[in-house]
């Protein structure tokens, strides 16, 4: 029986959900159920309302078509989600959600779509035909406890981050934000910004032991933990060891 509860708002799941993003609601929901944890989930969708409280908010990926019609929807909840912020509520934010969770995305039609600004981070989109940042990620975290995580990126807009963001890794193989500086992602307090699609948490079950520690200490104080940590199931492993081998043998190498 579970006596610790944790509720994720999950934004936009019918718009915002490439390359399996809602693998990450399906892993972090059996993490949780490993710990003991029960993980109720909450979907808000186009026009609807954010419930009073959350310890973690999900948002996944999406096309510049689909973030054209989120953005202005997420601007209305941008208050709400910055009080959330501010008491530590935890955050997942993939590619185009990350994007969205930034200071805001100019398209590559020169749309600027406005962003939440949790993250001190801005996007452009190339012209058109220029290359798309595309293929397996393995990148070295700067989050304690974590090391290397693996992923799958494919996105035209190049991030840049600001002094008000560290970033979530150093890319060793990948785009990364942008393709020049090795980062990838990015951390403002308990909120985690990221291209890593793939899904991120089944392949990455630290990362998601991070986010779930973020949420019982939001829930239940800053003591809270996740008691004892059950190892990476082999699922896991092996799709970890499938992404690193993929990432190396056929990823962009980063100069730097
Ligand atoms: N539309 C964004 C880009 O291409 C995000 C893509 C995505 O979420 N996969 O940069």
């Amino acid at each position: 029986m579970s006596d610790r509860t944790i509720r994720a708002v999950w934004l936009y799941p019918e718009l915002m959900n490439v390359y399996a993003d809602r693998g990450n609601v399906i892993a972090l929901r059996a993490r949780c159920a490993d710990h003991g944890i029960e993980c109720e989930v909450e979907r808000l969708e186009l026009g609807g309302d954010l419930p009073d409280d959350a310890d973690l908010v999900l948002i996944g990926g999406g096309q510049d078509r689909e973030q054209r019609r989120v953005a202005p929807d997420l601007a209305r909840h941008a208050a709400r989600l910055h009080e959330w912020h501010d008491d530590d509520v935890a955050f997942l934010a993939v590619c185009g959600g990350f994007q969205l969770f930034g200071d805001g995305y100019r398209t590559a039609r020169g749309e600027e779509l406005p962003g939440v600004g949790l993250f001190d981070v801005t996007t452009v989109a190339p012209p058109p035909g220029a290359e798309r940042c595309v293929g397996d990620v393995l990148a070295e975290t700067h989050l304690d406890g974590i090391g290397e995580v693996v992923g799958f990126e494919n996105h035209a807009g190049r991030t840049y981050l600001g002094p008000g963001v560290r970033p979530f890794a150093h890319v060793q193989y990948g785009w990364g934000n942008n393709g020049v500086d090795g980062t990838e992602g990015a951390v403002a307090g308990s909120a985690l910004g990221t291209y890593l699609h793939g899904s991120l948490l089944p392949r990455n079950p630290r990362v998601t032991d991070w986010l779930i520690d973020a949420a019982l200490r939001h829930r239940y104080g800053a003591g809270a933990s996740i008691e004892d940590s059950p190892p990476e199931d082999a699922y896991a492993l092996g799709a970890r060891e499938a992404a690193a081998t993929a990432a190396r043998e056929r990823g962009r190498a980063n100069a730097d």
